[in-house]
C-alpha cells in the first residue's frame, strides 16, 4: 500500500487515486526569467521520482503529469527590460535552457507543460466566476483581488489562521484592497508592460490563478496530487485552493505533497539571495557523469532538507562510481530484469518507495544489493538492481561509459556496434552502417532505444511511446521486428 505525506492533513495517508488505475499530478514549474538552480532542480527531480514509482510496475498507475512554465511575471518584464531583449524571446529561452538542464539530469519530460501566455482567457473567466460568487472585487486602482475572509477554508494548507496572520503584521497595508491579506488576480497595465483584454481594462493575471485554471485544463477541478517546493504552501497554494474551491464548491486536491529546501549552509538557495548554482553550472562539473547530481538530489527523503556541499556531491560520485564499478565487474544476465516484487530486496525496496517515497532507505537497499554482489558475483543480484534502480532513474548507463566520464552524446566510435541482447525477448540492433555523423548520436540513440525497451518491459507504454517520439523528432525511425528485435535508421 503507498502511503504520501499530505500537508492538508499533516499525516501519512493511504494514496487512492480518484479513477482506478489512474493518477492526475500537477506540479508548480518555474519562473521562466533566468537559468534553473541546483535547489529548483532538486523539486522538479523529486517529483520525476514520483511520478515515475507511480508509473513503475510496482503500481502500473497511468500518470497525467503536468508542471507548468509561469511566462508573466514582474521578474520576467524585469530582466527583459534589463537584457533589451522581448519577453516571449527570454522566456521561450529559458524555457528551452530549463528543458535541456532538465533533460540532462534524466528528467522525464511531463505529459503537459502548458504556459501561463496561453491560457489568459481560463484565467479571465475564472476571476469572473470568482467576482460572480462575491469572493473576489475590483480595488480602487483598477487591480481586481480575493477576499480571503470570504473563503471559509483560508489558511487550512498551511495551518495559519487569518486572525493570527494579520496580527502577525506580516502583510502591508494597501489602500487598494479591502484587506491586506487580500491577494490580487488582476493587475491592471501599466506603462510598457505586456497586457491582456478583460472585463476590468487591460491587464495582467496575478501568479496564482494560473495554476488554478492550468490544473483545471489538464486535470479537472479535483484531482489526485499537487505538488512544489515547500515554500509555496504559504501563500501560494493556499490561494490555489481559496480560488479552485472558491470557484467550483468542491474540494480541488487530495495530497499535497511539499518538497524541502536545498540549502546552502542554514539558508534556502535562492535567486534572490544570489546564493545559488544554477543547474547548468553544476552539470558541467559532472560532464559524462551527469547521473551524480541526480543521485545526490534523491539520496535523502524528499521531505528532509539537503544541504548543497562540494563534499556532499563528491561523495556522491563516489557512491554513484561504486554502483557502477559493481556493474562492471557483474553484468547482468539477459533475461533476468523479469523479477517479482516479492523477492527479499526487491520488497524492501517498494516497502521503502512504498513509505512516503523513502528513496533514503531505498538507496540503503540497492547498497546491500551491491555489497552481495561484490561478494558473490551474481549476475542475477546484478539485474535485480538495474531493475530496481530503473524506477529511480539511476544506473541504466553503461558502465564502461560511465566510468571513463565520456559524454552520453559521445562519438560514434566511443561505442561497438554489434547487436545486444537486453534480455530474452528483446533485442537491440544498432545499425552501424546507417549511422551518420550528424543528428543526434549513435550513442545516445542506443541508449535510448534501450530505455525504451526497459519501458516496454516494465509496461510503461506511454513513456515508450515519449521516447520513440523524441526520436522520430530527431528523425530516427525505428522498426520492431519479430521476436522483439528493434532496429533504428536514420530518416
Ligand atoms: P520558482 O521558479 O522560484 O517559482 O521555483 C520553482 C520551483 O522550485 C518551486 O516549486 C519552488 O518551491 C522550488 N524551489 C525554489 N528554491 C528551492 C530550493 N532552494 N530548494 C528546493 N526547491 C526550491
Ligand atoms: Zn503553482
Amino acid at each position: 500500500m503507498l502511503k504520501i505525506y499530505n500537508t492538508l492533513t499533516r499525516c501519512k495517508e493511504e494514496f487512492v487515486p480518484i479513477q482506478p488505475g489512474q493518477v492526475s499530478l500537477y506540479v508548480c514549474g518555474p519562473t521562466v526569467y533566468d537559468f534553473i538552480h541546483i535547489g529548483n532542480a532538486r523539486t522538479f527531480t523529486v517529483f520525476d521520482m514520483v511520478q515515475r514509482w507511480l508509473k513503475s510496475s510496482a503500481h502500473g498507475f497511468r500518470v497525467n503529469y503536468v508542471r507548468n512554465v509561469t511566462d508573466v511575471d514582474d521578474k520576467i518584464i524585469q530582466r527583459a527590460a534589463e537584457n533589451g531583449e522581448p519577453i516571449d524571446t527570454l522566456t521561450e529561452r529559458m524555457t528551452e535552457a530549463m528543458r535541456d538542464d532538465l533533460r540532462r539530469l534524466g528528467l522525464e519530460s511531463p505529459a503537459h507543460e502548458p504556459r501561463a501566455v496561453a491560457h489568459i482567457d481560463g484565467m479571465v473567466r475564472m476571476i469572473e466566476a470568482l467576482i460572480g460568487k462575491g469572493l473576489a472585487y475590483q480595488g480602487t486602482n483598477s487591480d481586481v483581488f480575493y477576499a480571503v475572509h470570504s473563503f471559509p477554508g483560508y489558511g487550512k494548507l498551511s495551518g495559519k489562521a487569518l486572525d493570527d496572520l494579520r496580527a502577525g503584521e506580516r502583510v502591508g497595508v494597501d489602500a487598494a484592497k479591502r484587506d491586506p491579506l487580500d491577494f490580487v488576480l488582476w493587475k491592471s497595465a501599466k506603462p510598457a508592460e505586456p497586457s491582456w483584454p478583460s472585463p476590468w481594462g487591460p491587464g495582467r493575471p496575478g501568479w496564482h490563478i494560473e495554476c488554478s485554471v492550468m490544473s483545471e485544463v489538464f486535470l479537472g477541478s479535483h484531482f489526485d496530487i499537487h505538488g512544489g517546493g515547500e515554500d509555496l504552501q504559504f501563500p501560494h497554494h493556499e490561494n490555489e485552493i481559496a480560488q479552485s474551491e472558491g470557484a467550483h464548491d468542491h474540494p480541488f486536491v487530495n495530497y499535497w505533497m511539499h518538497s524541502a529546501f536545498l540549502n546552502m549552509g542554514d539558508v534556502k538557495m535562492s535567486k534572490s539571495l544570489g546564493n545559488f548554482f544554477t543547474l547548468r553550472d553544476v552539470l558541467n562539473k559532472f560532464v559524462g557523469r551527469e547521473e551524480v547530481i541526480r543521485f545526490f538530489l534523491l539520496r535523502g527523503h524528499y521531505r528532509s532538507q539537503l544541504v548543497y556541499t562540494e563534499e556532499v556531491l563528491n561523495a556522491a560520485r563516489r557512491e554513484l562510481d561504486s554502483f557502477y564499478i559493481a556493474l562492471r565487474d557483474t553484468p547482468p544476465t539477459d533475461g533476468a530484469i523479469d523479477f517479482e516484487w516479492s523477492e527479499p530486496h526487491a520488497a524492501r525496496f517498494k516497502a521503502a518507495m512504498d513509505d512516503d517515497f523513502n528513496t533514503w532507505e531505498a538507496i540503503t537497499v540497492l547498497t546491500e544489493l551491491r555489497h552481495e554482489m561484490n561478494k558473490s558475483r551474481s549476475a542475477a543480484s546484478a539485474a535485480l538492481l538495474k531493475a530496481l534502480s530503473w524506477t529511480l532513474g539511476f544506473l541504466q548507463d553503461d558502465p564502461d561509459r560511465y566510468l571513463r566520464g565520456e559524454p552520453s552524446l559521445a562519438p560514434e566510435d566511443a561505442w561497438d556496434h554489434s547487436s545486444e541482447s537486453i534480455d530474452d525477448d528483446m533485442h537491440l540492433i544498432v545499425n552501424s552502417a546507417s549511422a551518420a555523423p550528424q543528428g543526434i548520436p549513435g550513442a545516445r540513440v542506443k541508449q535510448l532505444i534501450d530505455m525504451r525497451l526497459r519501458a516496454r518491459k516494465a509496461k510503461d507504454f506511454a513513456e515508450a511511446d515519449r521516447i520513440r517520439a523524441e526520436l522520430d523528432a530527431a528523425g530516427i525511425l525505428l522498426e520492431d521486428k519479430p521476436g522483439g528485435v528493434t532496429e533504428w535508421r536514420r530518416r
